[in-house]
């Protein structure tokens, strides 16, 4: 028996599998991890598949050397899955069954962590007469009484409450009175969420979406775009929905947008079904990633709540995927191999025979033209639960409270506000979509603007806040590649001395609360703030216990996070994403004011939300404040349509990277080249084309490389499907000094 194995080489790309005899004896299976000799070395692999016969030279085939466990760790779905999306991305299989395992299974292992646990081996009775028998040892009295009261016992226990009882233990295991054993320890993140919570009886709506949801989960199959408002109850229908597939005996996986939004998930979750649900994400310490993942592989876990790459959770026999805030970009992966987390759930329903359903209060333009079209069938849900009513949404005009002398980054209705709600015992929310004290540093005589010396972006000034000997002092970062320099006193280009601080983020906010508000407690949250394995869950439980009355927050705050005491909502910088060059912004912004208004009053008191901005009268604006998805969703198709923009079209670039522009200009300027050539002579592609532009990008320097891209604006369809597939392989093969790649609708287009 032979078997054709995936080796996996970290930094080559070994595309092919290699053939490897099975020795005598040993059992494989396909997805099975294996120890094969590769040149000189022993490498890991996963098995691809077993054959009977081979044509390769009998005597040149090496064996397998071993298997580190009995059963496969990919399952056969997930197999085809990694297959699948080889063939998409046009990349080596080796890299897509990297995804399939936690990278704590790969090179550095870590280990199972057991414990020592000591147990009776006789029946109590036996054990009390042996007791009574026991003279010579207090020692071995001891631990008997305390097996007899509780067994099994932890040996670290027993060694808590006798001094050195090793001996002792021995002597009874020998007498066979007690059994040592080592035992796994699994290491269990967030054990201590969710107590147990009671179901609520159903709102009429969740009532109706289920009876579309359910029986289709029994046929195995039904593809749903679950739109309901903010605080209509969407989590609670998720529950439900899990209930039925676990009664079916069948496993399920929700997906979050956020590791943020994993704890409060988990809690609902472990609440209604206790240790089934586990927890997989990318912020997990790794022994605890290893033992989830070995938790839901054997089916103990089999209700599977995380981020983005939890799409890939071992589950057997899947029954139903969900995918919570499916309007977000973070479902979207950024690094190699790129895959789409909904397109990865809607694979693996089909695959597996599971119901997918995609939820949100503001979905994305793809996915509600797609259930339009009658890809997903639509469900919506228009109403809070409780009958409480939507926040009321009121626009402040920032030009005017400029030109009435308020010169604070809160506007007067919103200081009014927050001391309103403080009053009544209430709490707030602020966003504000930028971290850090100021946005920029500007000279006030020649107008330079301080940027990062690796980056074409301008550098924003940071209050440091790591409690050191520096804590308070100013610097200036660079939000790209972190790069930290002293602030400047002189401008740097002309020597003058007025350089002035210009924009506010997530702390100058924050300072100004704690300025108008002094005594009040609260808490900040944006990447600065939520390093570490807890920092999110642990800025959102001071929060939620009422121990911070504030929240200011980036978009990290806008999404999923359901705080009843929170009554007032205000968004400080409405235009800030509006602004951006990107096709996208208008629908950004638009999910972005719809979701962090709907933080507000979804307890049993009303919400109001005050939207700042310099642009009051911008339709993407009045209709996120009139929370009209509907409108928004038929003015923006509309837009694309016209402006030819996806899902019409697709748009995708050739990123060229070097250390030297001119070697970044010149491989950039040969792809074209090519490309041209290639459509020249490829009519059925050249068709295919709407556009295509050789350009500097947005950002044309970025961590030290210098950038240029080719731009192009692609109609849809089986040739446009080769021609990506040419195009990525022309990339990864440009050679020269710089570096290329292709993408497909990214997430960014800077
Ligand atoms: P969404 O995700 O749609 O914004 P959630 O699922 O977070 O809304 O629900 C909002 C709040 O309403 C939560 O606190 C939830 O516990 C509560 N809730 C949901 N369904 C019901 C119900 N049927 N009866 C009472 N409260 C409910
Ligand atoms: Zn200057
Ligand atoms: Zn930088």
């Amino acid at each position: 028996m032979y078997c054709q194995v995936i080796v996996d080489i970290a930094h080559e790309n070994v595309a092919r599998p290699f053939t490897y005899r099975i020795p005598e004896g040993m059992r494989l299976a396909p997805g099975q991890r294996v120890t094969v000799p590769f040149g000189p070395r022993q490498k890991d692999g996963i098995v691809l598949r077993l054959c009977d016969a081979t044509d390769y030279d009998e005597k040149k085939i090496r064996s397998v050397s071993g298997t580190p466990e009995e059963e496969p760790a990919i399952l056969p779905p997930l197999m085809e899955l990694a297959e699948e999306m080889a063939g998409k991305a046009h990349c080596p299989l080796a890299e897509t069954l990297r995804l399939m395992i936690p990278p704590e299974m790969r090179g550095t292992r870590v280990k199972i962590r057991t414990r020592r646990m000591a147990d009776l081996a006789v029946s109590r009775e036996a054990a009390e007469a042996a007791l009574a028998e026991e003279k010579r040892s207090r020692k071995r009295r001891e631990i008997l009484e305390m097996l007899i009261r509780e067994s099994p016992l932890e040996a670290a226990a027993i060694s808590a409450a006798v001094k050195d009882p090793a001996e002792a233990l021995r002597s009874l295991e020998a007498a066979g009175l007690i059994r040592i054993r080592e035992e796994e320890s699994l290491r269990t993140p967030g054990a201590g969420l969710g107590g147990d919570t009671p179901w609520h009886s159903l709102s009429e709506e969740q009532e109706e979406v289920l009876e579309e949801i359910l029986p289709a989960l029994e046929r195995g199959k039904g593809r749903f775009l679950l739109h309901g408002v903010t605080g209509s109850g969407k989590t609670e229908v998720f529950l439900h929905a899990v209930r039925r597939t676990l009664e079916m005996d069948k496993s399920a996986i929700i997906l979050v947008p956020e590791i943020a939004l994993t704890p409060q998930m988990v809690s609902w979750f472990r609440g209604r079904f206790g240790a089934v649900a586990a927890v997989l994400h990318s912020r997990l310490s790794p022994g605890e990633r290893f033992d989830e993942w070995r938790r839901i592989r054997r089916g103990e876990a089999r209700v599977v709540i995380g981020a983005r790459s939890a799409v890939f959770a071992p589950a057997e026999r899947l029954g139903l995927i969900v995918v919570d805030e499916e309007h977000e970009s973070t479902y979207l992966s950024d690094h190699h191999p790129r895959y789409d987390a909904r397109e990865v759930a809607e694979s693996r329903c089909a695959r597996e025979g599971a119901g997918l359903i995609l939820a949100s209060a503001t979905p994305s333009i793809l996915s509600f033209a797609r259930a339009r079209r009658g890809d997903y069938t639509l469900l919506e849900m228009p109403r809070r639960v409780k009958d409480r009513p939507l926040p009321e949404v009121t626009i402040t005009d920032m030009r005017q409270e400029l030109e009435n002398g308020n010169r604070s980054v809160l506007s007067r209705d919103l200081i009014r506000g927050l001391k309103e709600t403080l009053e009544r015992g209430e709490q707030a929310m602020l966003l504000i979509n930028r971290r850090g004290y100021h946005s920029f540093v500007s000279c006030r005589k020649c107008g330079y603007v301080v940027k990062c010396p690796n980056c074409d972006v301008s550098m924003t000034i940071h209050v440091r806040e790591d409690g050191g000997e520096s804590a308070g002092e100013n610097l200036l970062r660079c939000h790209y590649c972190g790069k930290t320099l002293p602030l400047p006193t002189r401008c740097p280009e002309c020597g003058s001395a007025y350089i002035r601080y210009f924009g506010a983020g997530t702390q100058k906010v924050d300072a100004e609360v704690k300025r108008l508000f002094p005594g009040t407690p609260t808490a900040r949250m944006d990447v600065d703030t939520t390093g570490g394995k807890d920092g999110h869950a642990r800025i959102l439980e001071t929060f939620r216990s009422g121990r911070a009355r504030i929240l200011t927050g980036t978009q990290m705050i806008a999404k999923g996070l359901d705080f009843p005491q929170v009554t007032l909502v205000g968004v400080i910088a409405a235009d800030m994403t509006l602004n951006l060059p990107d096709y996208r912004s208008r629908e950004r912004t638009f999910q972005l004011l719809t979701q962090v208004a709907g933080r507000a009053g979804r307890g049993g008191r009303p919400g109001r939300v005050i939207i700042q901005t310099y642009k009051p009268e911008d339709p993407v604006i009045q209709l996120a404040a009139r929370q009209d998805y509907r409108a928004f969703f038929e003015q923006e198709f509309a837009r694309r349509r016209i402006s030819l923009y996806p899902p019409f079209t697709a748009l995708a670039r050739v990123l060229v990277e070097a250390g030297e522009e001119r070697a970044a200009e010149e491989t950039a300027g040969r792809l074209a080249e090519a490309i041209r050539r290639e459509l020249e002579a490829r009519p059925a592609w050249r068709k295919k084309v709407l556009m295509m532009v050789a350009e500097a990008p947005g950002i044309k320097f970025l961590r030290g490389l210098h950038r240029r891209q080719i731009l192009f604006k692609l109609l849809t369809g089986r040739e446009t499907e080769e021609l990506c597939g040419w195009l990525t392989e022309l990339a990864e093969g440009a050679g020269g000094e710089a570096q290329a790649c292709f993408e497909l609708n990214p997430i960014s287009m800077i």
